[in-house]
């Protein structure tokens, strides 16, 4: 459902600073620094391209006990284990993602893969997701460009209801949902932000509207 009257009202959103552009190539007390020591008492090598590590505040731990919970099917949790870490894009502490050069983002995508098939390779591990957040709203307060890795013991809810909702449609039409979703953005053309023979960007159906 979308409201169209939405679009009216005089909230305009949170507007959320730049990064200070005077932040040097080094600060001394970033942990994703090289060099630098980390809050777990480790210390980063002098690293000169992209580097990962073991998040030293990681929400998932490895040895957490695997205890159930079902209190008449109503109260109902699971212990979920999980290995969390962080990935410096770069030693430079200034720059973003887009700043680098292809080559240098080519290696970042190299460490992407290294690290989802090694922690693919273990066997409890189920779900892996590899992202960046990005700004202080989203609970990111070190400008240094660098991403995360969560991989998990169980399907995270939404990505279960996802693969429900896509069993379905094909077991209805024969056909998968996201290849016939592409499809017909490509055949309307009006949501398409940028494509290449491997790749297609599209704005989301309600994105587009709410613009
Ligand atoms: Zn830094």
């Amino acid at each position: 459902m979308f409201p169209p009257h939405r679009t009216k009202r005089p909230w305009q959103g949170k507007v959320e600073e730049l990064p200070q552009d005077n932040r040097p190539e080094y600060d001394p007390k970033c942990y994703l620094c090289p060099t630098n020591d980390r809050a777990d008492g480790d210390v980063n090598p002098n690293y000169k391209e992209s580097f990962a590590f073991k998040n030293d505040f990681s929400a998932l731990l490895e040895d957490t006990s695997s205890a159930t919970l079902n209190d008449n099917d109503l109260l109902v949790a699971k212990a979920e284990r999980g290995i969390c870490k962080v990935i410096s894009f770069s030693p430079k502490h200034n720059l973003t993602l887009p700043e680098l050069s292809i080559e240098e983002i080519t290696k970042v995508v190299d460490l992407w893969q290294k690290e989802y098939n090694e922690l693919s390779a273990i066997d409890w591990i189920k779900y892996i997701q590899i992202f960046e957040n990005k700004g202080e709203i989203m609970g990111c307060s070190n400008p240094h460009p660098h991403g995360q890795i969560w991989a998990q013991s169980d399907l995270p809810v939404e990505i279960v209801k996802e693969s429900n909702q896509q069993k379905k449609y094909y077991a209805i039409r024969k056909h998968s949902l996201l290849q016939s979703y592409l499809n017909l953005e490509l055949q309307k053309g009006e949501r398409i932000v940028y494509e290449n023979k491997d790749f297609v960007v599209a704005c989301s159906f309600l994105g587009g509207l709410a613009v």
